[in-house]
């Protein structure tokens, strides 16, 4: 498989409060992962920045707005967008920046550059709503990347799925009444953000919810990942998979109690390229969400990548 990475030195510039886990040192622990020889042949790239027009892609313009009225313009100034989400002077630059490399992701899969593409940037951004900031993203990258296939390359259906822990409320607020994209995540309930309960369907059922209760491990994920999730993408055939990739599943995150491992990643990565295979001629782009423990960070993330790179 030719596999891609999109990476930059601006996400590193997105300053947060000391002590707060979505920081800089995520991508440096992964980056560390990523100078094994198993992954000398990754084709690394700059993501480009994307111009501001993007984020109207999955958000209205008052919110492209709102957020660039809240940026702070002075060196060292840290604000506070809303409870947990913080901006610092370099943070959008480095959010358009991530939009730019899921944009360039999806136009490789449709040119054939890449069969598939990760994206290792930061902010994330499944928890920004079509107009709010919140659980440290601004905007909403994965959704800007499912209009944008969408829009410039023509693809009818687009498959999200989701296994950050945390449940992707922003994408599912974005495409709560689009039919043309499926949406599925899998994430532990009770939690932040509260959402994400299997009653919630969407006004054309391409919502798919897959809620797993605290100390659930390999097996439970497992179950409903293939019962739920694989079971949904395969029946909407999408031209194209797009993947959430939060590691806080990992049974070292501090953020969440499921006991998932770098096998269990491995292993759903390879699920969704067997059906990349069947319906969407190998196209899957994967985005980086969550994931706050370094060592478990890196070692999932890590796999996650091996598995596009073999097939
Ligand atoms: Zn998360």
């Amino acid at each position: 498989m030719a596999t891609r990475l999109y990476e930059h030195e601006i996400f590193l510039e997105h300053i947060t409060p000391p002590g707060h886990p979505e920081r800089a040192d995520r991508l440096r622990s992964l980056n560390i992962a990523l100078e094994h020889g198993n992954f000398a042949g990754l084709e690394r790239k700059q993501a480009p920045q994307a111009n501001e027009d993007a984020v109207t892609l999955a958000h209205p313009e008052e919110h492209l707005f709102a957020v660039m009225r809240q940026m702070p313009e002075e060196e060292g100034e840290i604000n506070q967008i809303e409870a947990d989400t913080y901006a610092s002077p370099k943070s959008f630059q480095a959010a358009l920046t991530g939009i730019g490399g899921a944009l360039a992701g999806v136009d490789d899969v449709f040119s054939g550059a890449a069969d598939n593409v990760f994206l290792a940037a930061r902010p994330p951004g499944h928890h920004a709503e079509k107009n709010k900031a919140m659980g440290f993203c601004f905007f909403n990258t994965v959704a800007i990347a499912a209009r944008h296939a969408m829009k410039a390359h023509g693809a009818e259906r687009v498959a999200i799925v989701d296994w950050d822990v945390h449940h992707g409320n922003g994408t599912q607020d974005i495409f709560w009444d689009d039919p043309n994209v499926l949406f599925c995540s899998t994430h532990q309930m009770p939690l932040y953000p509260g959402s994400g309960a299997k009653s919630e369907e969407g006004r054309f059922g391409t919502i798919v919810n897959a809620p797993l209760s605290a100390n659930d491990g390999s097996e439970h994920f497992r179950d409903a990942f293939k019962s739920r999730v694989l079971k949904a993408v395969d029946n909407f055939a999408p031209d194209l998979i797009l993947v959430s990739a939060g590691f806080d599943a990992h049974y070292r995150d501090p953020l969440a109690q499921i006991n998932l491992t770098g096998d269990d990643f491995d292993w759903a990565t390879g699920r969704l390229m067997e059906l990349a295979g069947k319906h969407a001629h190998n196209r899957l782009v994967s985005v980086l969400e969550g994931g706050y423990d370094l060592e478990g960070l890196a070692e999932s993330a890590g796999m996650h990548i091996l598995r596009l790179m073999r097939g």
